[in-house]
C-alpha cells in the first residue's frame, strides 16, 4: 500500500521532471556513479510499456496518476511504491531494456564508469529467477563500455528487512550460478535492521572475493555506520549522511579516507533532510570527508545524477572546485581497475 498524503513538494525542491527532460547542461563533467539501484531507474513510461508488453494490469489509469504517487512521507513510503512497480519485470528483455534506458541517460549525465545495485531477492519473491534477473542486467553491462562509454560492475544488494538466512541463500545461488557480480551490498529498511544481523553473510562474501559495501546511517543512526565499519569490514558506506551527528566517528571516517555515496535529492525526497539547503554535504566537504554525489533511485526522487549537481549549485551555491573535488572522489572511491581510474582522472582534469 502507499502512503501518499499529498504532502507538498519540498520547498526548495524543483518538480520531479519526466523521462523526455531533464538533458545534462552542456559541458558535461566526467565521473562515476557508485549508488545506484538499478529498479530505482525505472521511469513511469517504461513501467506501461512493459505492463503492456507482458499483459500486466496496472492499478493507475495513466501516466499522471502513477507520477501523483511520487510523493514520500519516508523511505519506506518510498518502498512499498517502489516494489509494487516492478511488478512489470518479468524477462530478461524487462530487465535488459531498463538497465539500457539507465545507461543511455547516465551517459547524458556525464557517467563514465557505474557500480549498479541489483536487488536479487524483490524479484525472487515475484517469481522471477534469478537467471532472468541477473542475465537480464548483465548481457547489457558487458558491452556498456563500447555502447554507452560507461565500464560497469554488478553489485547484488541484500534487503535488510529480510533474514540472513535468505541473504546467504540467494548468495551461495549467485555463486553457484557464477554470477557476473563484483560485491556485495546491503540496502532497504534500515531502522531495526542494524549491520551486524548480516555479519556471516560478509564473512562469506569477503571468503568468496567480492567487495563489500552497505547502506548506513540514512535513516539509522552514526551506530550503524561504525557497525558496517567494524562488523562487516565494508570498503564504502552508501549515504552515511548521519555520520555528521558523531564528531568522532567523522575523524575516523576523514582518517581512513572512508568513501560515502551521498544522494541529495534522495535524501531531500524521503525525508532524511527538510530541505536541499539543509543539507549535510556542503559541511561534509568542509570537513574533508571523502564524499561523492549520487542518483540513488532517479526514476523516483527526481532526477539522474546531473540534476542533483544541477540542484545543489543552485540551492547550495557549489563552487566549481566542489564539483571537481566530488567528482574525482567518485572516481577514485570506485572499484574500477587502477587504469580506468587513472583514464578518467586525467580526462577530469583535462
Ligand atoms: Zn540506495
Amino acid at each position: 500500500m502507499n502512503t501518499y498524503d499529498g504532502a507538498a513538494e519540498p520547498a526548495d525542491l524543483a518538480p520531479l521532471p519526466n523521462e523526455s527532460d531533464g538533458q545534462a547542461a552542456p559541458p558535461v563533467m566526467p565521473l562515476a556513479e557508485l549508488h545506484l539501484h538499478i529498479e530505482g531507474t525505472l521511469e513511469p513510461g517504461l513501467i506501461f510499456a512493459l505492463a503492456e508488453r507482458n499483459g500486466i494490469e496496472l492499478p493507475y489509469a495513466d501516466l499522471d496518476e502513477l507520477r501523483a504517487r511520487y510523493e514520500f512521507t519516508d523511505l519506506q513510503s518510498f518502498l512499498d511504491l517502489y516494489y509494487a512497480n516492478m511488478a512489470v519485470l518479468r524477462t530478461e528483455a524487462d530487465f535488459a531494456d531498463m538497465t539500457r534506458a539507465y545507461l543511455r541517460r547516465a551517459a547524458a549525465a556525464g557517467v563514465r564508469h557505474a557500480e549498479i545495485m541489483l536487488d536479487p531477492q524483490a524479484h525472487l519473491s515475484r517469481g522471477v529467477s534469478l537467471e532472468t534477473c541477473v542475465n537480464g542486467v548483465a548481457s547489457v553491462l558487458a558491452s556498456s563500455q563500447d555502447e554507452f562509454g560507461i565500464s560497469t560492475l554488478l553489485v547484488a544488494a541484500f534487503l535488510r528487512d529480510l533474514s540472513e538466512e535468505s541473504a546467504l541463500e540467494v548468495l551461495e545461488a549467485l555463486l553457484a550460478m557464477n554470477a557476473p557480480i563484483a560485491g556485495i551490498g546491503l540496502d532497504s529498511a534500515e531502522v531495526g535492521n542494524p549491520p551486524a544481523k548480516f555479519e556471516r553473510l560478509f564473512a562469506r562474501a569477503g571468503e568468496a572475493g567480492l567487495r563489500k559495501i552497505a547502506h548506513a546511517g540514512e535513516e539509522g543512526p552514526p551506530s550503524y555506520i561504525i557497525e558496517a565499519l567494524d562488523v562487516l569490514g565494508v570498503e564504502r558506506v552508501d549515504h552515511g549522511i548521519r555520520c555528521m551527528e558523531d564528531p568522532e566517528l567523522v575523524e575516523r571516517l576523514v582518517a581512513d579516507r572512508v568513501p560515502l555515496t551521498v544522494c541529495p535529492l534522495s535524501n531531500v525526497r524521503l525525508r532524511a533532510v527538510d530541505k536541499l539547503a539543509d543539507h549535510p554535504l556542503p559541511a561534509m566537504l568542509a570537513a574533508g570527508l571523502n564524499v561523492c554525489v549520487n542518483s540513488d533511485d532517479p526514476a523516483y526522487f527526481g532526477g539522474y545524477v546531473d540534476d542533483n549537481f544541477a540542484q545543489l549549485e543552485s540551492v547550495l551555491g557549489l563552487s566549481e572546485f566542489d564539483r571537481v573535488r566530488l567528482a574525482a572522489n567518485s572516481i577514485s572511491s570506485s572499484f574500477a581497475s587502477d587504469e580506468r581510474k587513472a583514464e578518467l582522472l586525467a580526462e577530469l582534469s583535462g
